[in-house]
């Protein structure tokens, strides 16, 4: 089995997800005590946070990219991106790197496409939802992509960095994603993308009749798959 690299922290909550579910899978795919090869590295998020609402992207790419060097010095035979946001620097982290990077677009995109669903709602901080970055990717492999108005995407955003990164689930913020996947269903969506890879913390298949793409664990699975291939 390759070693899979994790780029985390952003935020911890997250990243233990990431390290639960890709053992989970292994387990389930491997049996008996096998566990998956991990190398680890994880980032102080204040600094990052910080960063993005500076629009200083540029400086969330150094790091990073200096992060990914040390994933790669540690023996990962490839690398995760444990946020969906940050993957506005992708293309500057490959370039730092000689491992392949596993986007977290496209991991999702072939779920998506597997359960043939074409039309999808889209949650995550307001960097992803109305960037080009991350729903170009997905409109390049077919999928139509709806995100919520303004007044909603920023509450969607701020329950993602007051809650949902700092541990807090709270059932009134439930409630308003739940009204926002409904109205997105409305609009014509077949599926909502949780495009946080903390909003499955809050949100999951018992809350709604709503396909839902949890990023965080199809990321997850398909790194083990890509663990597992042969060359
Ligand atoms: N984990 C989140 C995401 O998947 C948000 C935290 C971040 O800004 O990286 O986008």
């Amino acid at each position: 089995m390759k070693t899979i690299g994790l780029l985390g922290g952003m935020s911890w909550e997250s990243t233990e997800l990431y390290y639960r579910a890709i053992n989970e899978e292994t387990r389930r795919l491997r049996g008996r005590l096998h566990s998956a090869p991990i190398a680890l590295v994880s980032v102080d998020f204040q600094q990052i946070e910080q960063l993005q609402h500076q629009d200083d992207w540029a400086a969330c790419a150094r790091i990073l990219a200096g992060k990914a060097r040390q994933v790669e010095a540690a023996g990962a035979d490839f690398l995760l991106i444990c946020t969906n946001t940050m993957h506005r620097v992708a293309d500057e982290i490959q370039g730092a790197i000689d491992i392949p990077l596993l986007h977290i677009a496209d991991a999702t995109a072939s779920a998506i496409l597997a359960q043939g669903i074409r039309r999808v709602g889209l949650l995550g901080t307001r960097f992803t939802m109305e960037q080009d970055f991350y729903k170009g990717r997905l409109q390049e492999q077919g999928l139509e992509v709806l995100v919520p108005d303004d007044g909603d995407r920023g509450l969607v955003h701020r329950v993602i960095y007051q809650e949902l990164c700092l541990g807090i689930v709270r059932d009134e913020s439930r409630r308003e994603y739940i009204r926002i996947i409904d109205d997105l269903g409305r609009r014509g969506a077949d599926g909502v993308i949780e495009g946080c890879t903390e909003i499955g913390m809050l949100v999951n298949p018992a809350h709604t009749n709503m396909p839902l793409f949890d990023t965080a664990a199809i990321h997850a699975r398909a790194a083990v798959a890509r663990a597992l291939a042969p060359d």
